[in-house]
């Protein structure tokens, strides 16, 4: 039979494995176990739907064994097996999980770093192995087939006798080198060593034939060797386990296997709970995204498992869109096995969880802001976003269990801080000033923050894109309403200071409306006692802000929004005797002025300018007098 051709993909990755010079080797273990627990899940899972599957679940086992002569390890299992096609495809190319990750891990890391950190599934047998071969048969199916291969020059696969259903995969491993003992993974004690340091909570029996030593019969010196054989895990799932018992690096080596993530979590919560339902939850809050996590690819969701075991992969039920960042492991007692994902959907018992869960996240989260500011801080840093989407979705429903876990950047420290923080620090303000902008350097040297500065007044600093959308949803917060400090409306000036500027814009109707018809996308022109140093800035009226139509505008859709300009003047700045005096003497010139004015006030917002050559001959006119 003609050798097939691997894909160009699980090519690379071969050749990365067999060639690797990476030490960590014996994950290639945990991996064919992990894959092989996964067999026995399929079919435990399906025998529940399906009455023609006759099994025992007390018969479920993986065994491995050893012939050091042939340098051969056995890693067999009873699981679901595969048919000749699943054989092609599952074994031709790398599966999902692993392809995704290698593609994504490529780009920016170190070739040698993907193997050790993630699950890249069977092909890591090739660090290990000259040759490798796979019997398997499907539940059900009459013929078994072997699927074999040397390595990245292909791979066969052929009939085959096999009694039972299930997966036998035997490894030729590699003679030793100067480099590396291979011959290690023939020995029993470091074979079991590695399942235990590994797969110690796989829930099905990992078994080996070990040689024990017995009294022979009616001696009381002489010893017999036998084979026996023993089981090497634990069994218990570590959510399952007493939590003091628990070490760091448990959870860590648990979270890295079965969430391929080669970073350590920055939470665990692992709880127990007894109650309307009683379930264990053994969740992760991950340092960083996953690697698909902005990508509509990307499913929410804690595995669900119904007394250890697992009846589905992905419970998007179990956590709110606000916290599709958490991965877990969700057990419960109170869960009908053969339950079916509509029925599950409607299940109060499953409703009862999801609330607990997320009771859970956000305490947990409170008590990190609380307790472990820094870490908080990389949180925030890293999924403050799903936060502030908590608090804007669903027309705001909760943004009241959400809005203490926000965070903005204060004008006073440039650092983080939270709007309790902030209603503490300004006891006597009846507002929460705030200003958006693209970043904080941006937002800082606007002209309208000036004067905030000087009179001492806190501003929230808003630079993420959502954080209007937030504030507006939330309106106030302890009785004190949000204030963009760029709306035309705010303003800090005293009675009297109000009373003069009115009367100087009441008299400057004619000045503005000769401006107006240079720049008439503007919806009003006039003075103001805001700045300080700066001629002029731009807000807005209305519902629209400048930072809106910024956000909306460059969203890849039709729909463009307009924010109702006001081009502010500053009263005292000297360019307004040159204004007045072009008012009446040449209101050509006048026009020319505006133009430039409202490109400054354009640019300072960081707001395009549509006509920059016009603007630019402008300025050069201008200058040349
Ligand atoms: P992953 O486990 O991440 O999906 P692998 O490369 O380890 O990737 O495995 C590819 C696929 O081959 C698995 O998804 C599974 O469908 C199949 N497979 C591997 N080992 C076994 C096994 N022992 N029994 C049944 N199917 C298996």
């Amino acid at each position: 039979m003609a050798k097939k051709q691997f894909k160009a993909e699980s090519k690379k990755l071969m050749d990365l494995m067999i060639n690797s010079i990476y030490t960590n080797k014996e994950i290639f273990l945990r991996e064919l176990i992990s894959n092989a627990s996964d067999a026995i899940d399929k079919l435990y899972y399906k025998s529940l739907t399906d009455d023609s599957i006759k099994i025992n679940k007390k018969d479920f086992k993986i065994e491995i064994s050893v012939d050091e002569n042939n340098r051969t390890l056995k890693i067999t299992d009873n699981g679901i097996g595969m048919n000749l096609e699943e054989l092609e495809t599952n074994l031709g190319t790398i599966a999902k999980s692993g392809s995704g990750v290698f593609k994504k891990e490529n780009e920016h890391k170190k070739d040698i770093d993907i193997i050790g950190q993630f699950g890249v599934g069977f092909y890591s047998a090739f660090m290990v192995s000259d040759k490798i071969e796979v019997t398997s048969k499907a539940y059900g199916e009459k013929s078994a087939h072997k699927w074999v291969s040397t390595g990245i020059d292909g791979y066969e696969i052929k009939e085959a006798n096999k009694d039972n259903y299930g997966t036998e995969i035997i490894l030729t491993i590699k003679e030793s080198t100067e480099e590396f003992d291979y011959s290690e993974f023939l020995n029993n004690y470091k074979l079991e060593s590695i399942i235990k340091k590994y797969s110690d909570y796989i829930t099905y029996p990992i078994v080996m034939n070990k040689s024990v030593r017995e009294l022979k019969d009616g001696s009381e010196d002489e010893y017999i060797e036998k084979e026996e054989e023993t089981t090497i895990n634990d069994m218990i799932p570590l959510w399952k386990r007493n939590k003091s018992k628990i070490k760091e690096n448990d959870y860590n080596t648990f979270y890295s296997d079965k969430f391929f993530d080669y970073e350590a979590p920055l939470k665990v919560i692992h709880t127990s709970t007894e109650g309307l339902v009683s379930y264990n939850s053994l969740l992760f809050i991950p340092s960083h995204p996953a690697y698909d996590f902005y990508t509509k690819n990307y499913e929410k969701g804690l595995q669900l498992y119904s007394s250890g075991v697992l009846i589905m992969e992905k419970c998007a039920e179990l956590l709110p869109d606000y916290y599709n960042f958490v991965k877990g492991v969700v057990d419960s007692e109170d869960l009908s096995l053969n339950i079916s994902r509509e029925i599950l959907q409607q299940d109060k018992m499953l409703k009862t969880i999801a609330k607990s869960i997320e009771t859970k996240i956000t305490k947990e989260l409170t008590d990190m802001l609380k307790n472990e500011r820094e870490t908080y801080e990389k949180f925030f840093t890293t999924f403050g976003t799903n936060i502030k989407f908590g608090v804007y979705d669903n027309f705001g429903a909760n943004k009241d269990k959400l809005k203490d876990l926000l965070m903005f950047i204060s004008s006073k420290t440039k650092k983080f801080i939270t709007l309790k923080e902030y209603v503490d620090n300004n006891k006597d303000s009846d507002s929460i000033y705030y200003c958006c902008g693209e970043t904080i350097d941006k937002i800082d040297n606007l002209p309208l923050v000036e004067n905030y500065k000087d009179k001492d007044i806190e501003i929230l600093y808003c630079t993420d894109y959502m954080d209007e959308f937030v504030l507006q949803t939330l309106m106030n917060y302890n009785d004190k309403k949000f204030v963009n400090i760029s709306t035309s409306e705010t303003d800090l000036s005293t009675d009297a200071e109000k009373e003069k500027l009115e009367k100087h814009n009441e008299s400057s109707k004619d000045l503005f409306k000769t401006m107006q018809e240079a720049i008439p996308e503007v919806s009003t022109i006039r003075f103001t006692n805001k700045l300080k140093k700066h001629p002029v800035c731009l807000s807005s009226k209305g519902n629209v802000s400048i930072e809106m139509e910024k956000v909306i505008n460059a969203m890849p859709t039709d729909e463009k929004l307009n924010a109702e300009k006001v081009l502010e003047i500053n009263e005292n700045h000297e360019i307004v005797k040159k204004l007045e005096n072009l008012q009446k003497e040449n209101k050509e010139e006048l026009k020319k002025y505006t133009k430039i004015l409202y490109a400054q006030a354009r640019l300072i917002e960081g707001l395009p300018i549509e006509n920059p050559t016009e603007v630019s001959s402008l300025i050069c006119e201008v200058l040349s007098k």
